[in-house]
């Protein structure tokens, strides 16, 4: 799993604290790390939506990317099976099976079947599109996810806590760790959340 923060809102507390100001006429404040941690500790939480995070992700499972989408309040880009040829996938073996070697045989040996599947109902001209239904689950892919700071916080609760599959754990607890280091009072309240599960 490769996790990037390829963008974000500049100055971060800064711009939350000067939103969040101008609801009290003072948009100027010695401290906007203070003030933020305040307001969002009360729930006033609309005040950061003003702040964006762009994160590229690759090499994460079709599996952990469905639940991902089920967040609505972003946006995706995700690279397309209709469109992009999917011969050679690479593929995510959970560690419950990598823990196997008889385990991973099998699972290699189910990669290695519906990729020699795939590429030969492209070879009788089957458009990608539908070829790719016999992909699996584990299949590689790669997305691009914006979220403001209030959602962004919405996903990081329900999926770094223990509950949680545990690759979109793992994204998650990335995911926290690249905003954390830009914008910590925004996150500082998760952070016993984000400490509490196994090392990403
Ligand atoms: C441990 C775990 C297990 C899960 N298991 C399943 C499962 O078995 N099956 C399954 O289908 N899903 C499952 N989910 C997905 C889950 O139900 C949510 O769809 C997903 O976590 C997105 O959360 P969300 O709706 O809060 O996020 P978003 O869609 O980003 O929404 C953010 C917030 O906006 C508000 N909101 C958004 N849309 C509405 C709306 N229409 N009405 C009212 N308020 C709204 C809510 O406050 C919501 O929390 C699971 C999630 C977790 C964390």
């Amino acid at each position: 799993m490769k996790v990037e923060l390829t963008n974000y809102t500049d100055s971060p507390v800064e711009s939350a604290g000067r939103a969040a100001g101008i609801c009290y006429d003072k948009e100027e404040k010695e401290d906007y790390a203070s003030f933020i941690k305040g307001i969002v500790g009360r729930g006033h939480e609309s005040v950061i939506e003003h702040v964006v995070f762009t994160f590229r992700v690759e090499d994460v499972s079709r599996a952990l990317t469905h639940q991902l989408v089920r967040h609505r309040l972003a946006s995706y880009s995700q690279r397309s099976q209709r469109y992009v040829d999917e011969g050679e996938f690479g593929y995510v073996v959970p560690p419950s099976i990598q823990e196997s070697q008889e385990a991973e045989a099998k699972f290699k040996e189910a990669m290695d079947y519906a990729l020699d599947r795939y590429d030969e109902l492209k070879a009788m001209n089957v458009p990608k599109e539908d070829a790719r239904f016999v992909l699996p689950n584990a299949c590689h892919t790669r997305i691009v996810v914006t979220m403001n700071a209030r959602s962004l916080r919405n996903f990081l609760k329900v999926r770094m806590e223990k509950h949680a599959q545990w690759e979109i754990r793992q994204l998650a607890q990335r995911m926290y760790d690249l905003v954390y280091a830009v914008a910590p009072p925004l996150f500082e309240d998760l952070r016993t959340l984000r400490d509490s599960g196994s090392e990403s």
